[in-house]
């Protein structure tokens, strides 16, 4: 029998791993098998299983390598129930870097294995077919707010529907954010001055989804930057960073995402290239490793995009930011998003931030560095684990008695706020570190109207680029250039 379950018309290649990125022996072999990670890892925490453990993982990753594994179910599920979180990278003292291990894993899975119809179809519709269309996504998140504004959400609410469908498309309608006009691709293709004298010039991703249900959190980021003297440019042809796709194995379609990004932020010498994100920021900070073994010829460009790549936590603090906040008085926690700590090595920046707010009392939660659950589309895609990091984490919130909640990852806002909805005490606030910040300085300034940098570009032509760059059909060689 194959090592490799095939795809349909892709060639049958013996054992071992498929011809391009796989997990490569230069990475697994520094696992010395100690141990040391597991309690560190959440699947292994609920679980109890090596199989579901780093180091078990790692494991079946050389069984498949050796060709004593197959390339099949099990080794599927064991790779896909994994967080990527990163937690066992922290706690490894022979230096493994997981995520390259498992994300190249993934990328095997993605070439050589044959998921369920109804899989394949979603992942080929959410992945490729909606995250790098701005314009369908925009259009989607106009049918979403429709749905939730028109009283039809409720309904259907009402009805009991939700329990009929199953778990995970159960959760994706509990984990859907509230959408607010006006969307946050309105202000790409513009800039936004600093407050008084200039001291940077910085450039800011503005992302794909949270164009729709985090337009307000982006417009925080920008009044906090422009208010420490940034002036903000939210370039015209950025697009989706492709984190989830480099999550979910999904290589090509990243390095296409990523050569796009790469084109619209390197046309300046900026200061920083910034982003709100943490899921996002350890991706385009570890753009140049997509192009370690194919198209090796963007490598430099990438390492020079990279190399620019700043937390906007991690750049407020480097940049001594203003501290002429109004008092916020309030009890307050947070929680470490994985990407930012395990994977940016960004701890105490989000901390320092918070604690200068007068009037706020931080209180340290237990079991911040493990993982809420949210994950990127974990919490969809993996409901019920999901849950069970979900509950655990509401239970470590309840401790602190905070009011405010806070962290600075938009995915891990939306699996908190689901968890503090349907909690005893839903006054509690979730809030991103920077919307704190925001709320310190008095809202402040008001951005007024987009401006647009270059008259002849509209929203809807930015849009339509965008869509093209990633379709392939290269309207400035972005996506298409070598
Ligand atoms: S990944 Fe690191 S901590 Fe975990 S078993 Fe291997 S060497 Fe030990
Ligand atoms: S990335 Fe997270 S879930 Fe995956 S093995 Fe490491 S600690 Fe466990």
């Amino acid at each position: 029998m194959s090592a490799i379950e095939m795809k349909p018309g892709i060639q049958n290649l013996g054992s071992g791993y498929g011809p391009g990125e796989a997990p490569r022996w230069a990475d697994y072999s520094k696992c010395v098998h100690c141990g040391l990670c597991l309690n560190a890892c959440p699947t292994y925490r609920e679980l109890s299983l090596e199989m579901d453990s780093p180091r078990g993982r790692i494991y079946q990753m050389i069984q498949v390598d050796r060709g004593r594994l197959p390339l099949g179910e099990s080794f599927v599920r064991h790779i896909d129930l994994c967080l990527d979180c990163r937690a066992c990278e922290t706690a490894c003292p022979s230096g493994v870097e997981y995520g390259k291990l498992v994300e190249a894993a993934r990328g095997q899975i993605e070439k050589y294995y044959q998921r369920p119809r109804l899989e394949a179809w979603w992942r080929e519709v959410f992945f490729r077919e909606l995250l790098p269309h701005p314009r369908r996504l925009e259009r989607l998140g106009r049918l979403l707010r429709f749905f939730q504004r028109s009283g039809l959400e409720r309904l259907v609410a009402a009805g009991g529907a939700l329990g009929l469908l199953p778990g995970r498309f159960a959760s994706l309608s509990r984990l859907a954010p509230r959408l607010e006009k006006p969307f946050f691709f309105a202000r790409l293709g513009t800039t936004v001055p600093a407050v008084g004298e200039r001291r940077y010039r910085v450039a800011f991703l503005a992302g794909c989804i949270a164009n729709l249900a985090f337009a307000r959190l982006n417009e925080a980021t920008v009044r906090v930057l422009a208010r420490n003297g940034c002036e903000v440019v939210i370039p015209p042809h950025q697009g989706c960073c492709g984190a989830l796709h480099v999550h979910a194995g999904i290589r090509d379609l990243a390095r296409q995402l990523a050569r796009r990004n790469i084109e619209a932020f390197l046309t300046e010498d900026f200061d920083a290239v910034l982003t709100n994100a943490a899921g996002c920021g350890s991706v385009l900070k570890e753009y140049p490793q997509l192009f370690e073994e194919v198209e090796p010829e963007w490598r430099e460009r990438a390492a020079a995009f990279s190399a620019r790549v700043k937390d906007v936590t991690e750049f407020l603090v480097a940049c001594g930011f203003r501290r002429d906040f109004r008092a916020v008085a309030a009890r307050a926690t947070y929680q470490d998003p994985c990407h930012l700590g395990h994977a940016q090595g960004i701890w105490q920046a989000p901390r320092e931030l918070i604690r200068a707010v007068p009037g706020v009392e931080l209180v340290e939660l237990k079991e911040s560095e493990v993982c809420c659950g949210s994950a990127g589309i974990y919490n969809v895609v993996h409901d019920e684990m999901a849950e069970r990091l979900l509950e655990n984490k509401m239970r470590r919130l309840d401790e602190t008695g905070a009011e405010l909640i806070l962290t600075a990852n938009p995915g891990c806002l939306l699996q908190l706020r689901a968890g503090v909805a349907r909690s005893p005490n839903r006054a509690r606030r979730v809030l991103h570190v920077v919307e704190l910040l925001d709320e310190a300085y008095g809202h402040s300034p008001d951005l007024g109207q987009p401006r647009v940098r270059r008259a002849a570009v509209s929203s809807t032509s930015i849009a339509r680029a965008q869509e093209e760059d990633a379709d392939g059909r290269s309207n400035s060689g972005a996506a298409g250039a070598p």
